[in-house]
């Protein structure tokens, strides 16, 4: 909390047109139709800029950001980019791991990101150094951004093999860990490894995040046996499935019945069309998949459907500027999503699927929001242009003129 008083002159609020919001105590008290600027110390001229909520970073893996320089992945397939990363983990050091995260982070807050959940693998040879390297730059970062520190837990999680794993899961939760993590999908037996993924979320009442289906196997059912197992027992934990790819390839009458299933558990599904574009599909030659959910055909059952950006410019993904407009753009592009849906799932679709409360830039709000230098949310997404203001709790946090 701050005791300054600040107006944001000239913003062009998309539903009330140019406006002047005043701030103080970093909480809005008022939206006005804008007039001329006097030349208050306390003015900032909006200079007519889109007004919009701050930015949602639903699914990130800060722990590998900006490995792309020192890990290949010249298969360049989901298993070329994990086994990269296996072979370099000695020199992914606690200390290193930080200060990728940490410039990761203020690459998103700087593009307008104010909510982050990023995994944290959680693997028998690094145990649970990527958790607290995480932890302490969720607490480092307060300031700028809320993070949320998914525990990625390796596999397998089933069968004696297990054991050391689903120890590891505990663990995790145990030094602070906001979520539950894995991928049932790589597992031996995908069931029981997500059983026990489900089972240990609602013991210890943790949300649970999935990395569900992520191939383009018409036969991995991770998704729908995660919405079966909410069904039948009750369960309220939040859950999100990320990926969910192989409902892409699955036959229509499927994916209808599962997305029915999905809504009804009220899992929400994140998907992730950057790495996926990336790393799916590359064992064929033609029909190439996509490698993309169906996020139009989950969205007419009224599933929550959200995008992240997954990875930033690492072995899975060489790309990416940490910024959920260029996640958008995807969506429209490559999903075939309306600009609005695609924008939402950046936003306020995402910050439900973390279970926080979405933003609403009005009187007695939070002031937390984004100026940016566009004419619409559709120019936002074309142009992605780096001109912007991002005001968090009521203060300029940067600004990119
Ligand atoms: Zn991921």
């Amino acid at each position: 909390m701050n005791d300054e008083k600040t107006i944001f002159k000239n913003a062009q609020s998309p539903t009330l047109g140019n406006v002047d919001v005043q701030v103080s105590d970093g909480v809005i008290t008022s939206i006005v139709p804008t007039t001329p600027s006097t030349s208050e110390p306390s003015q900032i001229d909006a200079g007519g800029w889109l007004l919009l909520p701050p930015l949602v970073e639903p699914h990130a893996h800060l722990d590998k950001a900006f490995l792309s320089e020192r890990i290949d992945n010249p298969s360049g397939d989901l298993m070329g980019a994990i086994r990269g990363i296996e072979s370099a983990r000695a020199s992914l050091t606690r200390k290193d791991t930080i200060r990728r995260a940490e410039r990761a982070v203020r690459q998103l807050a700087n593009n307008g990101v104010h909510l982050v959940r990023s995994h944290a693998d959680t693997t028998t040879d690094t145990e649970l150094q990527n958790v607290e390297a995480l932890l302490e730059v969720k607490q480092q970062c307060a300031d700028i951004v809320e993070l949320q520190v998914a525990a990625l837990v390796g596999w397998p999680l089933s069968g004696r093999a297990g054991a050391d794993n689903r120890a590891l899961a505990r663990a995790a939760v145990a030094a602070g860990a906001d979520v539950i993590g894995g991928c049932p999908h790589l597992d031996e037996d995908p069931a029981e490894a997500l059983r026990f993924l489900f089972e240990l979320a609602n013991e210890l009442d943790v949300a649970l995040d999935l990395h569900a289906d992520e191939n383009t196997r018409a036969t991995s059912v991770d998704l729908e046996l995660c919405a079966d197992m909410v069904i039948s027992s009750g369960s309220t934990v939040d859950i999100a499935a990320s990926h969910c790819v192989a409902l892409g390839c699955q036959p229509e009458d499927v994916q209808h019945r599962v997305a029915e299933k999905v809504a009804q558990a009220r899992v929400s599904v994140i998907a992730l069309p950057l790495t996926n574009l990336y790393l799916q599909g590359r064992d064929q030659t033609h029909n190439v998949p996509r490698g993309l959910t169906p996020v139009n055909l989950l969205r007419t059952h009224g599933v929550n459907v959200a995008a992240g950006g997954d990875n930033l410019q690492d072995p899975f993904n060489p790309l990416g500027k940490g910024d959920p407009l260029e996640t958008a753009s995807f969506l429209v592009l490559a999903g075939h999503n309306l600009i609005d849906d695609a924008f939402a799932a950046v936003t306020y679709r995402a910050s439900t699927a973390l279970g926080v409360a979405p933003v609403d830039i009005s009187v007695g709000s939070s002031a937390n929001f984004l100026l940016i230098k566009s004419t619409s949310v559709r120019d936002a997404l074309a142009t992605q242009t780096h001109q912007r203001m991002v005001v968090r709790h009521g203060r300029v946090l940067s600004a990119r003129l």
